[in-house]
């Protein structure tokens, strides 16, 4: 850790809420108790040596080289957890060198080889799930149960690529003349700039570094700067699974600063990238300069049809999931729950019912399953978009309003009557807010959910075979998920359509967008 304690002029104070004003008296006493069980996580997190808190380049722990650094918050209570380095220009450029470096020798072992050690940090990951999974609830709130879930999903992307390193074909393809021979062989693209939000700490990071270890690459990582322990942690298990030096390189601190470097490098050959779509168009137009490829998982304004004919209660239970998971922070969280006029009122009340039974409180609380927002903009982002749909007409039936726990937690909220005109329909609001938006025909229903410029995923509830088939086919979207609110996994493609992203992740396809096709033609053959 840097001696020095300057902190980087992008203060965290801006991205967290640590204002104690906002704490009710009994919120205080709950809170210092909490903050001591905080403590000794923290404590048995720096013995077991998984508590880093500083970068990694060319496999040396690095602070800062202004030794400038940043705070690292719990959002349930505002308690600094650690300070990490506030890096920039000057890192990213000496990360990416060593990652080039390496990547001569890392390209050049066997599928086999590379897979090998993928599986030992893939074994390590699980071994350390609780702990990981506590760094996950400290730096990012969600409940500890959902954080070790996040964990084993995370890991299951190192294992699934350790076994796809092993099956990265080329192709002969038929010659169109007689003494020739036409191939092709699949390489890897080279450097590969990671860079990764906040919602997902580890598994938005080995969604990417497995499928580019595996194809041969080797990356720059660059972790959200509110959540970066859990990658820094992953990557000290990824060295003790022998992973040479510098295949894994972690910088963090000046977000635009380490962008840039990482956009102007001509030995960066691929950026991919898991945020917002705002940032997503500022990284694929800087992309541009150096003609790199680009992989983007942007943000997404996901539909949830509940049609008359679907089983109420799986409605329910898949809707109450695609929407509360990580307290409605997913990209693929339900934004919009489109309810057909003749289940509507019993909709709205079973729902309701159900979302005020959930349990609000810091993550690490046995029963909790809504932690809090990731920070002050999150919930004066909800505030705003609540406040322009009651006055454009939306009821609010249950919560509307932030939690007596304070800090940035905020009561689970259903909002009836929402038209697809408010902004609540027509951005994420990536909160426990679900606004339940009436129509009348399934045309009607395709119409509402396609428009939008975002196409990540999107759900439905029927009965209907037909219709299943049907409104998938129409519905413009990356991710369909037919009577089921929670779909992704390893093996299936993940990513979207329209300004949702590029690229898919995940599966037998995700590992093409780490390769680049090579033609070989054998030619002269009969001389
Ligand atoms: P964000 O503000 O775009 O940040 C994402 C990452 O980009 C962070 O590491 C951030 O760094 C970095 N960043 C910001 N500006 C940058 C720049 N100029 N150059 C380089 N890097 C830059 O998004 P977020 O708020 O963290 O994440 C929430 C968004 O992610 C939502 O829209 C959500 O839908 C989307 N998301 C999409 C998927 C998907 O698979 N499609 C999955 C999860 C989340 P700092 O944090 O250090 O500033």
């Amino acid at each position: 850790m840097a001696g020095m304690m300057v902190f980087c002029t992008r203060s965290l104070l801006s991205r967290r809420s640590s204002s104690p004003a906002l704490r009710h008296p009994f919120v205080s006493l709950l809170s210092r108790q909490i903050s001591s069980e905080a403590d000794s996580i923290v404590d048995r997190l720096k013995s077991s040596g998984l508590l880093r808190t500083q970068g990694l380049i060319g496999g040396t722990w690095t602070d800062a080289y202004d030794g400038k650094t940043l705070k690292v918050q719990n959002p349930a209570t505002g308690d600094v957890i650690a300070n990490v380095p506030c890096m920039g220009g000057r890192e990213t450029i000496d990360a990416i060198g060593s990652a080039s470096e390496t990547f001569s020798s890392w390209s050049k072992l066997t599928a086999a080889e590379r897979s090998k050690y993928l599986r030992k940090w893939y074994d390590l990951l699980i071994v350390h799930k609780e702990e990981l999974g506590q760094l996950i609830t400290l730096e990012q709130g969600k409940p500890l149960k959902e954080a070790i879930g996040e964990v084993s999903y995370g890991a299951s992307f190192i294992e699934f690529f350790a076994e796809e390193a092993k099956r990265v074909y080329g192709d002969i393809i038929p010659a169109t003349l007689p003494d020739r021979r036409l191939f092709v062989l699949k390489q890897p693209v080279g450097v590969v700039g990671v860079i990764t939000p906040w919602n997902f700490p580890l598994a938005m990071i080995t969604r990417k570094v497995g499928p580019a270890l595996a194809s041969g690459c080797t990356v720059v990582v660059k972790p959200s700067e509110l959540t970066p322990l859990t990658c820094l942690a992953a990557t000290e298990l990824a060295l003790q699974a022998g992973i040479p030096k510098g295949a894994i390189n972690v910088v963090m601190g000046n977000a635009p600063e380490i962008g840039d470097a990482l956009l102007e490098s001509k030995q960066v050959r691929k950026i991919t990238f898991t945020g917002s779509t705002a940032t997503g168009k500022k990284l694929m137009a800087g992309a541009a300069g150096t003609v790199k490829r680009v992989s983007l998982e942007l943000g997404g304004n996901a539909p949830c049809i509940i049609f008359d004919d679907a089983d109420i209660d799986v409605a329910i239970k898949g809707a109450m999931a695609a929407k509360f998971r990580n307290s409605g922070q997913t990209c693929v969280c339900a934004n919009r729950i489109l309810v057909q006029e003749g289940i509507y009122e019993k909709f709205a009340t079973a729902f309701s019912k159900a979302v005020q039974s959930m349990q609000v409180g810091n993550g690490f609380h046995e029963g909790v399953v809504q932690g809090p927002l990731i920070n002050e903009a999150a919930v004066h982002k909800v505030e705003a978009f609540l406040e322009d749909a009651v006055s454009k007409g939306a009821k609010i039936l249950v919560g509307g309003k932030r939690h007596s726990l304070g800090m940035t937690f905020y009561e689970p909220t259903v909002v009836t009557d929402v038209k697809n005109e408010m902004l609540i329909s027509r951005d994420e609001v990536f909160a426990p807010v679900a606004p339940l938006l009436r129509f009348k025909t399934e045309e009607e229903a395709i119409h509402i959910a396609n428009d939008t410029d975002a196409g990540l995923a999107a759900y439905i509830f029927t009965s209907s075979m037909q219709r299943s088939w049907r409104v998938s086919e129409a519905l413009e979207y990356g991710l369909v998920g037919i009577n089921e609110g929670i779909i992704s996994t390893e093996v299936a493609p993940f990513g979207g359509v329209k300004q949702s992203g590029l690229g898919r992740e995940g599966s037998k396809y995700g590992i093409d967008e780490y390769l680049e096709m090579k033609y070989i033609c054998l030619g002269n053959l009969s001389n």
